[in-house]
């Protein structure tokens, strides 16, 4: 019998699998070694990008060498232990498993029928996740998204049913007024993009100043809210960020649930990376009130270290995802109708969909909710660390969070952007390490957050010397 030119035999497979699976194995056996971040140089990686015109096959190893050195060469290793940037974690093991052979069965998650495993597997790491956040069992739902922006734009389309029924079949138009919605203005641009996308435009996104602490300042928030009633408008959601992206800020989650409350606005907590202190045995008590909130974003591709993409919306209204996204087709299969079970297309805005949620429930399979504890407390206490080997080498830290980041200045030169952003630039290029900076209180700082599980106190202090260097050459 001929091969199928399409297909792979069992023995060509087993082959490359053993050669990509050297290959990554290296990839991390020499990573400490390497450079943090390559040089940007557009050219250089265009010309590999283009090398081939698709006109002449190579075989599949060749190909693999072909991207691997791609990788390896021009990317951000986001994996390094000293890589001390942007919530982009070292994804774990099961994580990568998971999403090998998420590929390879390749279920689809439109329709309960077609994938009854993954659909209740993805429905019970839901259920069992909105219990930690304090949700009742009976109430939980959900779904997996490809990540934080998707869930929060999941937020404000569901805000929006809940508060304007109409909204799902006349649209915007059909509204006597101008909807709007409160965020800090430390929030993620996420919700400004979500604001263009479902069509309420970005004024709606109303962004309430922050006190001098990075957190939302309530009483700015009560009046803004009155003000527009006044002049008209529709509030009809309010946001607190567990965990802002600059700088790891809790906003006070109980005051802005009882703001919510008093004006009946659906109250969202953005926990994209910070909702992980929920699963620590530390440290949950920082989100007490979550279970108030009517619906929370949580990425389990940041803090919980699972290759993205990974998010979740989770809510505690068991039809406003089914309100919001059902819609009947003829072609799609029915047997989900009979069943307690959800077909995942009626719930989300994907339709076909892959196994998301395996990441995460391969993962919880083997570290369990105690080895997740651990990690986070882990990576806290090392952080901490680190703010204290700032403070003893003359840094001056400038936000105040017990969650793992930190921004930090030069107290002899605090007003100085220039000079911070070169010290920070001198690190990237050095290859040493990678961190960002970030806007407090009008002055430039450096951020470093640790999520990284693999970052140890060697490193933390590796990173000082090298901050200490870059300060002496700025
Ligand atoms: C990262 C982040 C987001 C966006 O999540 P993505 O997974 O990048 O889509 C939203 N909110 C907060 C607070 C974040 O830190």
């Amino acid at each position: 019998m001929e091969k199928n030119q399409w297909d792979f035999t069992s023995e060509e497979r087993t082959d490359l699998f053993a050669y990509v699976m050297q290959l990554i194995n290296d990839y991390y056996t020499q990573l400490p070694e390497s450079a943090v971040a390559p040089p940007l140089d557009l050219a250089t990686i265009q010309k590999h990008v283009s090398k081939f015109d698709f006109s002449n096959p190579v075989n599949l190893k060749y190909a693999v060498d072909h991207v691997a050195y791609g990788l390896s060469n021009y990317q951000v290793h986001t994996t390094h232990p000293m890589y001390f940037g942007l919530f982009n974690p070292r994804p774990v093991f099961p994580g990568i498993l998971a999403d090998l052979l998420t590929a390879s069965f390749n279920p689809q998650l439109a329709a309960w029928s077609h994938s009854p495993f993954a659909v209740l597997a993805e429905q019970y790491v839901i259920t069992e996740t909105g219990k930690r956040f304090g949700y009742k069992e009976t109430d939980v739902d959900g779904n997996f998204t490809s990540g934080g922006a998707e869930a929060n734009l999941t937020a404000v389309l569901t805000a929006l049913i809940a508060h304007f029924p109409e909204y799902s079949k006349e649209g915007l138009r059909s509204l006597p007024k101008q909807p709007v919605f409160y965020v800090s203005k430390e929030s993620h641009h996420s919700f400004v993009k979500a604001a263009r996308v479902c069509g309420l435009g970005t004024n709606a996104v109303r962004e309430v100043e922050a006190l001098p602490n990075l957190q939302m300042n309530t009483e700015v928030l009560e009046r803004k809210i009155a003000e527009d009633i006044r002049a008209g408008y529709a509030p009809f959601m309010v946001v607190a960020t567990a965990g802002t992206t600059g700088a790891g800020i809790m906003d006070p989650v109980q005051e802005i649930a009882g703001i919510a409350q008093k004006h009946q606005l659906w109250f969202h907590i953005d926990g994209a990376w910070g909702g992980a202190a929920v699963f620590s045995d530390e440290v949950k008590l920082l989100i007490q009130g979550c279970e108030q909130a009517d619906s929370i974003t949580f990425d389990a591709h940041k803090w919980f270290s699972v290759p993205m993409g990974a998010g979740l919306y989770l809510t505690r209204h068991k039809q406003i995802l089914h309100e919001t996204f059902r819609i009947a087709t003829d072609y799609m299969p029915k047997e989900g109708l009979e069943l307690q079970v959800t077909d995942p297309f009626t719930h989300s805005i994907q339709w076909s969909r892959r196994f998301i949620g395996l990441k995460l429930y391969l993962s919880l399979l083997v570290y369990g909710w105690q080895g997740y504890s651990n990690m986070i407390d882990e990576t806290i206490r090392i952080c901490k660390q680190l703010k204290e080997l700032l403070v003893a080498n003359q840094w001056k830290v400038v936000n105040d969070t017990i969650l793992p980041v930190i921004c930090f200045t030069d107290p002899e030169r605090e007003d100085d952007d220039v000079f911070i952003q070169k010290v920070c630039n001198l690190l990237i290029q050095s290859g040493g390490t990678w961190l960002s900076t970030y806007r407090v209180n009008g002055k430039l700082t450096i951020r470093a957050c640790v999520i990284n599980y693999t970052t140890s106190e060697d490193d933390i202090k590796r990173l000082v010397k090298l901050l200490g260097e870059a300060r002496g050459k700025a």
